[in-house]
């Protein structure tokens, strides 16, 4: 496994269950943080459940009941998620996710080397050889490469794009001292300026929030990423936006900013022994730049194609890239689609009034938003199944 974030995390997890015998490498020593909005859908949270996490691991696990999206004609609506049935969605400081994901993965077996980068990987016909610094080579039948939106693992197997910087840029950064409103619910804010992206503050336990704000590399309004730095002092003091956070929220850490890669229906997903996921797939959703549940997701894909394919490379690969087209490109499209809408002001103000119309969509908007049923799953009906709509959360 090449990186320790979930996508890595996932696969070493669900492999070393499965009896295999799992080495994980990260460059960074745990906990590190990891520049995100700190959300988990209900999809991110069932996985979550299912590989083991115990959110009592996670001090700053916040479950989030009110979801308030803004349009962009300043009507603001309330998208509550069911209440006691399970979690639906939380807000979580990767540094504590992922660090308690690793001790989860630890647990199962898995050998976790962190601090030392991968620095070369070379594909054989029985194995696949990595140089690790400090350590030296390691040799796997498979790799899987984890290794985020940069994936060096990508350029040492010459399958990396040259120039590509993700389809999304968002800013990140932490707030103290925030006003009840935005202590409790997670806001969403579709500002003219930014669409098709928007600014969001999310929930953190002690009067904290995880603000920030993401735009569409290509398209947005907002196009250059050198803007976004002049944007971010004006954008947080817009009265709706102000209003949400508190008279008394201060900045609390620097703005710091990642790339979004976002078109895992263009990615390649495997090499000949190598098998990439999360952002590393560029599996991140490209409506919402969410992808710790995709992360989760293609790892735990990646650990069956290998259990499946046993020692047969060809039936690995195919497998992998099979079942990642089956679980994602669907919803990939169906979120490209409602992208084209939310570019204009119109689009996006007809979507909150149309999701917001009634308690039965304002509900049921708020679930599809956080992933409890698959984005496309209306235009897949072989992913149809009763009570698809009315699942629990997780962590009931
Ligand atoms: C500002 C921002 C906000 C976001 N908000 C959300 C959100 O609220 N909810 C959500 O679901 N998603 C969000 N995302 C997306 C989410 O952060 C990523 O999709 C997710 O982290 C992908 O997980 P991963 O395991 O694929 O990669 P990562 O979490 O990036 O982990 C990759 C790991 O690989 C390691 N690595 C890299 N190179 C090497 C090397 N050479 N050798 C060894 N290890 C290496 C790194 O140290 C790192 O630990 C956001 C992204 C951004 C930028």
């Amino acid at each position: 496994m090449v990186g320790g974030g979930p996508a890595g995390a996932a696969a070493a997890i669900a492999l070393a269950r499965a009896g295999r015998a799992v080495t994980l490498v990260d460059r960074a020593t745990f906990p590190r943080d990891k520049i995100c909005g700190d959300g988990l859908t209900t999809g991110a949270l069932r996985l979550l459940e299912d590989l083991g996490l115990d959110p009592r691991a996670v001090p700053s696990w916040k479950p989030v009941d009110d979801v308030v999206v803004t349009s962009p004609s300043g009507r603001q609506v309330t998208f509550p998620l069911p209440r006691a049935r399970g979690t639906y969605a939380a807000i979580a400081l990767r540094e504590e996710l992922d660090a308690a994901l690793l001790d989860v993965a630890r647990a199962a077996g898995v050998t976790v080397i962190e601090g030392q980068a991968v620095t070369g990987a070379e594909e054989r016909a029985d194995r696949v050889v990595l140089e690790v610094a400090g350590v030296g080579q390691l040799h796997a039948r498979y790799a899987v490469a984890a290794d985020g939106m940069w994936s060096p693992m990508r350029k040492h197997l010459g399958v990396a794009t040259p120039g590509y910087l993700g389809e999304w840029h968002a800013f990140r950064q932490y707030f103290a001292d925030v006003g009840p409103r935005a202590a409790s619910d997670l806001f969403v804010w579709f500002e003219p300026d930014l669409l098709p992206g928007y600014a969001w503050s999310f929930p953190l336990p002690g009067q904290r929030a995880n603000v920030g704000f993401g735009i569409q590399r290509d398209g947005g309004k907002v196009a250059r990423v050198q803007d976004m730095k002049q944007i971010w002092p004006e954008l947080i003091e817009r009265p709706h936006i102000r209003e949400a956070l508190g008279p008394a929220a201060r900045p609390e850490s620097p703005h710091r900013a990642w790339p979004i890669p976002a078109r895992v229906d263009e990615a390649v997903l495997a090499t000949r022994r190598t098998l990439f996921a999360g952002d590393a797939a560029a599996a991140t959703d490209v409506m919402t730049g969410e992808g710790i549940g995709q992360a989760l997701l293609t790892g735990m894909l990646a650990a069956r194609a290998i259990q499946e394919g046993g020692l047969d490379p060809g039936v690995v690969t195919a497998t992998y890239e099979r079942s990642v087209r089956d679980a994602l490109v669907a919803d990939h499209r169906m979120s490209a689609l409602l992208v084209r809408a939310l570019k204009h002001r119109k689009g996006a103000r007809a979507a909150v009034r149309v999701a917001g119309a009634s308690g039965w969509t304002r509900r049921n908007f708020a679930r599809w938003l956080f992933e409890d049923y698959p984005r496309g799953v209306i235009a897949t009906p072989r992913r149809w199944h009763r009570g698809m709509f009315t699942g629990p959360g997780a962590y009931r």
